[in-house]
């Protein structure tokens, strides 16, 4: 049994008024002391597993034997302001900062499961939104970020799957942008995930028939000098973007795709006229977090500093796509992505892949981590790596 699953019985045990809530109270202490950004807590048959996503990966730390902590997911319910008579459908709510001795807010979402009422956790943190300079961006990429941010129209979109950390540096981006006082900021996102000081926040809500087509249209009558549409999907979101990025609005949006020239692709495919995309792009970025390998005693396969991961913090890898007239051209033409990238390299474009080389060249990751980030294969890097090391 882990450490963390002994300790919450524990807990559970001197506390016989509310042996549950003594366990809950302890699994989230531990989550926002080891820097967690999610709890998962899964019913199976004989037990709830609990897993912390750290560093961006998900590794179980505990099983709670469900015969001594029958109400785990009941009492997070609770907390959450759920309604814990219904169990046959998914519910989201949040906890507020106070309502645990972690000391951070959560937002929570259950989903019945096979086995019963599954609960996951996302921890919001009590730094708030991070500063740009605490992006940890390469100097190139955060230049090009401030540069584009300067600017007083255009559309910046940021790639990158869940978990790319694309949201935080938005945030750090509207923060900045909202600093001044000086530019009405104004966003439509699918949640919330932070309130930002300064930045007018709307949520898409499709039960009231609000999605990011019309909310986007909605939030142009309020005369903002700078908008974050939380995702573009569909073709009139897209457009509509565009549009506003050529008409004197700072636009910020994710875009699902894995490259910069994919976004591009990606705002083609939804019927976005290329021309208009060129004009009115200021600059497309994407990211991944790769974790870093930890910097304890060289190369190893863990140790206290690193709770036996072999890893401690992430190190971003950023590629920014500046339009030159060539890619502009190519784009026109109806080129492909293999073309973009080449119009793209002639301008000095450094892809993910080139840079993350580079991290594993340098011992700072590993090739597990290109492959599970990227998809490359580096045959015997490791290997060779553990071998000199
Ligand atoms: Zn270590």
């Amino acid at each position: 049994m882990s450490d963390l699953s002994q300790r919450c019985l524990a807990a559970a045990a001197r506390d016989s008024e509310r042996p549950t809530a003594a366990a809950v109270d302890v699994l989230l202490q531990e989550a926002a002391a080891w820097g967690a950004s999610d709890v998962h807590v899964s019913p199976e048959s004989g037990a709830f597993r609990v897993r912390f996503r750290l560093d961006g990966v998900l590794s179980e730390v505990a099983s709670l034997p469900r015969e001594r902590l029958p109400l785990l997911v009941q009492r997070i319910k609770v907390l959450a302001g759920l309604l814990t008579y219904r169990s046959d459908r998914p519910q989201d709510g949040r906890i507020n900062a106070e309502a645990t001795p972690a000391g951070v807010e959560l937002r929570v979402a259950v989903l019945p499961t096979l086995h019963g009422e599954k609960a996951a956790l996302r921890l919001l943190g009590h730094a708030g939104p991070r500063r740009l300079e605490e992006l940890d961006w390469p100097d190139h990429a955060a230049e090009a970020l401030t540069g584009a941010l300067r600017q007083p129209q255009g559309l910046l979109l940021f790639a990158g799957p869940a978990g790319s950390g694309k949201t935080t540096s938005i945030y750090a981006a509207l923060r900045a942008l909202a600093a001044s006082g000086e530019r009405a900021c104004v966003t439509i996102e699918d949640p919330i995930e932070a309130a930002l000081s300064g930045v007018d926040q709307t949520e898409v809500d499709r039960g009231a028939g609000l999605g990011f087509a019309n909310a986007l249209r909605a939030l142009l009558r309020h005369d903002p000098e700078v908008l974050f549409v939380g995702e573009v999907r569909d073709a009139e979101t897209a457009r509509t973007a565009v549009e506003a990025g050529l008409t004197g609005h700072l636009v910020l949006t994710t875009v699902h795709a894995g490259g910069a020239c994919e976004a591009l692709l990606r705002l083609r495919d939804l019927g976005v006229e290329p021309y208009a995309l060129g004009a009115s792009l200021s600059a497309a970025f994407a990211q991944r977090l790769l974790r870093q390998a930890c910097a304890e005693a060289g190369p190893h396969s863990g140790c206290a500093a690193c709770r036996g991961t072999g890893y401690r913090g992430r190190l971003p890898v950023v590629e920014v796509l500046r339009p030159s007239p060539a890619l502009r051209e190519a784009l026109l033409a109806g080129a492909g992505v293999g073309e973009l990238r080449e119009r793209a390299r002639d301008t000095g474009w450094e892809d993910l892949a080139t840079q993350a080389e580079a991290l594993l060249a340098s011992g700072r990751t590993s090739a597990a981590e290109l492959e599970r980030c990227l998809g490359l294969r580096v045959p015997g890097a490791d290997a060779a790596r553990r071998r000199s090391g």
